[in-house]
């Protein structure tokens, strides 16, 4: 067996290439040369990257080129009570990530979520999507090919549904532009977050597709998807998960726990998610639903670069009177395109694993797809929880002193 010392030489040498070492070692050496060669020519010394808790050959699917793990701290937050479509009761929700400050704010609005009781949450719609692009003559060819497919539907689910046992084809939505067809596949992936199972399907129905009609498949991807760029047709369409979470918080909760009043947080909310973003032209009105996206996504294994349409969320909160006279909070979180899963992806490595076991929702769900459902449902009770204890430390205005107490 060759060692790290002489594999790391042969790089340098140009004997082997960077990505061709496991074909010559075991993946730990392999590993091991990579950092030996990166900290010759970088002088940076790797030991933390290169101690890590897992056996490297696992991480094979997820990584190329490996030389060891990022490691991200990882807290909990918790528990809450989540009246959910896929689960109810209690969840302490695991969260990587560097920014201090967050886990203490999404624990304080969980914490006043459970003082109201919990909330509830529910997936309201549910299909990742893939949309290939095909080039034709003209107009003329483009209505073609949609009426085609638009007769032909089951055709199309009968080619993508041979390369799955899991994946449902929902509809396919064609949009044209000059001599451009896109057809934007959604597909029921389960407990999978599914990019990969909807691009093979996809790609099995576009051979369909171009056998049947003038249309040629100029990419599989052709961005209508929309997958990791900000786009409006996530938002107005949904993508993964569409997904929304609710609580209403009593007037005298809202004053003991948050210091402030739910006129107070209900106007912040109005003028900074509502007409701010919106004379900011965002794409998202929420204060910073991506802070829990994003820790909950390294935390279990999601496809991080996702958090780009993932936390795009409208927040709402209103005033609601009561009969006595004293008033209560509503404030609900809907995330439009939660990409989740709890199988496939980075959901397997050690690490992700075991957070999405503290969730009790590791593997696939009974029936498929609940586990990925529950997981959404969580999510956006902790988001819901992120913009409470943030709009309401705007409204008390204390944000500035709690980041300095916490953050630094
Ligand atoms: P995957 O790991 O490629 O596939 C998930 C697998 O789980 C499927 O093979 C499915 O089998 C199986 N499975 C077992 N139990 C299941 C259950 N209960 N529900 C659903 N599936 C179940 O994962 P993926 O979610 O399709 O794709 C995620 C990966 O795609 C991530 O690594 C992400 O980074 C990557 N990605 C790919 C693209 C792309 O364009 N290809 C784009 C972005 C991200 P069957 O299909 O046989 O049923």
């Amino acid at each position: 067996m060759t060692d790290p010392e002489t594999l790391a030489d042969r790089v340098r040498e140009g004997e082997l290439r960077l990505h061709e070492l496991e074909d010559h070692a075991d993946y730990e050496t392999a590993a091991t040369a990579r950092r030996l060669l990166i900290e010759r020519e970088t002088d940076a010394s790797l030991e933390t990257i290169g101690e890590y808790a897992f056996p490297a050959e696992q991480a094979e699917p997820n990584i190329e080129n490996m030389i060891g793990a990022a490691q991200v701290p990882m807290g909990v937050v918790g528990p809450v009570p989540v009246d959910g479509g896929a689960t109810s009761g209690e969840h302490y929700l695991p969260l990587a990530t560097t920014e201090g400050a967050l886990l203490a704010s999404v624990n304080r609005g969980l914490s006043v979520i459970r003082s109201a009781g919990g909330a509830a949450a529910r997936v309201t719609k549910n299909g990742m999507t893939r949309a290939p692009v095909f080039r034709v003559e003209g107009v003329a060819e483009a209505a073609r090919t949609v009426e085609w497919v638009e007769n032909n539907v089951d055709a199309l689910r009968e080619a993508a549904e041979s390369t799955t046992s899991h994946g449902e084809l929902l509809e396919v939505s064609p949009y044209v532009v000059g001599d451009s067809v896109y057809l934007r596949f959604a597909y029921d992936t389960k407990d999978a977050m599914g990019m990969n199972m909807a691009t093979i399907a996809t790609g099995e129905a576009c051979e369909v597709v171009e056998r049947e009609t003038p249309a040629s498949l100029v990419a599989l991807s052709g961005n209508l998807c929309s997958d990791k760029k900000p786009a409006a047709i996530n938002a107005i369409e949904g993508r993964g998960r569409s997904v929304t979470a609710d609580v209403v918080i009593p007037g005298e909760v809202v004053e003991e726990r948050l210091h402030t009043t739910a006129d107070a947080i209900a106007e912040a909310n109005t003028r900074k998610n509502l007409t701010g973003s919106a004379k900011a032209g965002s794409l998202g009105f929420n204060a910073h639903a991506a802070n829990v996206v994003a820790a909950a996504f390294l935390a279990t294994g999601q496809d991080e670069a996702q958090v780009v349409e993932a936390a795009n969320a409208i927040t709402t909160m209103d005033a609601r009177e009561r009969e006595d006279g004293t008033t209560d909070l509503y404030a609900s979180v809907s995330l439009a395109s939660l990409e989740v899963g709890t199988v496939g992806g980075g959901t397997s490595l050690p690490t992700q694993a075991e957070a999405l076991e503290v969730l009790g929702l590791r593997g696939g769900g009974d029936p498929p797809g609940s586990n990925a459902d529950a997981l959404a449902e969580i999510i956006a009770v902790g988001a819901l929880a992120g913009e409470l204890s943030l709009l309401a430390a705007l409204a008390s205005r204390h944000l500035a002193s709690a980041h300095e107490d916490l953050g630094r």
